[in-house]
């Protein structure tokens, strides 16, 4: 799996809590104001194993909150999927710029949160919890697919 970088800091802007934030590498948008151009490219980042990376987040995300972002993590779909189910006991929140009925079902199981929708510049919000504009949608599943944006 391609990835540009993860964040132990701790992020209290990307869901719930705090949280460790990996990045993967790839998106085709090219949104207007991108806050993270450097994750477009998919022939940059580093490759690594999904084991590899299962083992690194075990160890230092020790709350267990994670948030997938990007880039557009469902380019690389299948790891994704295989990453997430590695991680069941952990709380996992998914940035992606799909639409929700265009994101792949199966994973919606191994997810605590879904932020569906592209970033769209003129509809630029910094008041809604995270999110970037207003047309987007923060969405919680485990727990009843409760809408709450
Ligand atoms: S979808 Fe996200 S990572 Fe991709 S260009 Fe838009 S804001 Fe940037």
């Amino acid at each position: 799996m391609k990835i540009n970088s993860i964040d132990y800091s701790g992020s209290i802007v990307d869901g719930p809590g705090i949280r460790t934030v990996l990045f993967v590498q790839g998106c085709k948008r090219k949104c207007e104001d991108c806050h993270n151009p450097s994750t477009w490219d998919i022939d940059k980042g580093k490759e690594f194993d999904i084991e590899d990376i299962v083992e690194d987040l075990r160890k230092k995300c020790l709350n267990k909150k994670l948030t997938i972002s990007g880039g557009e993590p469902l380019l690389q779909y299948p790891a994704i999927l295989e990453l997430v189910k590695n991680l069941d006991d952990f709380n996992i929140v998914l940035y992606t710029s799909f639409e929700f009925d265009d994101v792949p079902k199966e994973i919606l199981h191994y997810l605590d949160y879904i932020k569906v929708g592209k970033y769209i510049k003129e509809q630029r919000s910094t008041i809604i919890p995270f999110m970037g504009s207003n047309n987007q949608k923060f969405i919680e599943l485990r727990g009843g697919e409760i809408e709450i944006n």
